[in-house]
């Protein structure tokens, strides 16, 4: 499972000397898990199946901007791609599934057990804190990666590896598929199970038990009714997150539930099968190619980006889904892709959306800018814009409620250190 001490061991997007693969705004370690001869390592389409997935990672790069590390470097995010899938379904019912994506994420525990709350994803947290999260308690995660991929290379599965050629049917096209799981990776994800809990179910439970962790893209989930009123809320305005009203929204059908784009004020349809499906319901788009289509927009978060036979294919999400992307905390450059393909922005002309804003909180405990809070000459102040000096974008305006309670008699003041 761990990233061995020589990496030259695995194939890798290493395009520079120092092992990582330069990107836009950030770069990447990008490490293939398959054996030899095997998926990515395969001798005849294997080096072109790489070359796919570090160029529409190096392509998404220039898009999401990013906030330098500590030392004022981009930051490097490190991704594993799993052993490839050698899958295929047994019945024409069932679905080929192409891809996986596995964000990873950590979060905060207390002596007492996990605490509820929306929690961001290590690559979330590594673009826009510029930060290295792996080496904090993690829920899901590993000491070394942001997040990890996979795909199926099963024989049946005819795949177009080339990003500048259209497709042939039944071709499914990789491009498209890497481009949706990084967008999962990004934060396209729900942590909503089909009764509404979390789907990270910590030993012992939350803390109070009603409450869950969730994802900042499961904030942006509302009702589609006049009010719009969102499936989960802070019941104290602060970290305990519960489901609310009726639990049936998530069993209905078409339409029920859309995600809520805080940036252009547009609501977009999530994926609503007659029932609930497992890995499918609340992290896609209802696309007008799904299974389950209700709606008659094509995304590149659809539940099957994928049906390629059909002439689809994505060499970018679409301009809602960067709008959704900012919403989620991303800030978008406006520029799609390195200039290398007609597809790239700079060649076509074609130019994404530019939104968004840096807001990222970053520990005050780690390596290099951060130093240690060592509360041990108190009762004293100390200052809000103290804890909040290592962080970007933030304003120095919380709301004090939702300091976690620290033991000792402090007093958060909002005023500066004297
Ligand atoms: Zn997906």
């Amino acid at each position: 499972m761990t990233q061995p001490a020589d990496r030259s061991l695995l194939s890798t997007c290493d395009f520079n000397a120092d092992g990582t693969l330069s990107g836009g705004h950030f770069s990447f370690q990008v490490d293939f898990f398959d054996d030899p001869g095997i998926g990515f390592n395969d001798p005849t389409f294997g080096a072109a199946a790489r070359a796919v997935v570090c160029q529409a990672l190096r392509d998404m790069s220039f898009l999401i901007e990013a906030s330098p590390d500590c030392n004022g470097l981009p930051p490097v995010l490190r991704l594993k791609i799993d052993a490839s899938m050698n899958e295929y379904p047994t019945s024409a019912l069932d679905p080929i599934v192409l891809g996986r994506a596995n964000p990873l994420y950590y979060n905060f525990s207390n002596p007492s057990g996990q605490m509820p709350g929306w929690v961001h994803n290590s690559v979330w947290r590594t673009v826009n804190g510029g930060e290295d999260p792996t080496n904090y308690p993690f829920v899901n995660g590993e000491p070394v990666y942001h997040g990890m991929m996979r795909f199926n290379f099963h024989p049946n599965i005819s795949w177009n590896f080339d990003p500048q050629n259209v497709l042939s049917a039944p071709q499914f096209d990789l491009y498209s598929v890497v481009l949706h799981e990084i967008c999962h990776l990004l934060g396209f994800a729900s942590l909503v199970t089909d009764n509404g809990t979390s789907d990270i179910d910590p030993l012992g439970g939350y803390t109070p038990s009603n409450s869950g962790l969730y994802t900042n893209y499961d904030r942006l989930l509302v009702r589609n009714e006049s009010s719009y009123s969102p499936l989960l809320s802070p019941v104290n305005n602060c970290y305990d997150i519960t489901f609310q009203g009726n639990i049936n929204v998530l069993t209905d059908p078409c339409n029920v539930i859309l995600l809520r784009d805080v940036n252009t004020g547009l609501y977009l349809p999530v994926v609503a099968p007659n029932g609930w499906i497992d890995n499918v319901e609340m992290s896609h788009l209802d696309d007008i190619g799904g299974p389950f289509a209700c709606n008659s927009t094509h995304y590149l978060m659809n539940r099957s980006v994928i049906q390629n036979a059909l002439g689809q294919s994505f060499r970018r999400p679409t301009d809602a889904e960067i709008n959704l992307l900012c919403s989620m905390g991303y800030k978008s450059s406006g520029v799609y892709g390195d200039g290398s393909l007609s597809f790239h922005s700079v060649v076509s002309g074609n130019n994404p959306p530019a939104c968004g804003e840096f807001v990222a909180g970053v520990d005050d405990d780690g390596a290099n800018c951060h130093d240690h809070f060592v509360f041990c000459e108190l009762p004293g102040t100390i200052s809000i814009s103290t804890i909040l000096a290592n962080d970007i974008g933030v304003l120095p305006n919380i709301d004090a409620n939702c300091i976690e309670p620290v033991v000792g008699n402090i007093t958060f003041t909002a005023a500066p250190a004297i």
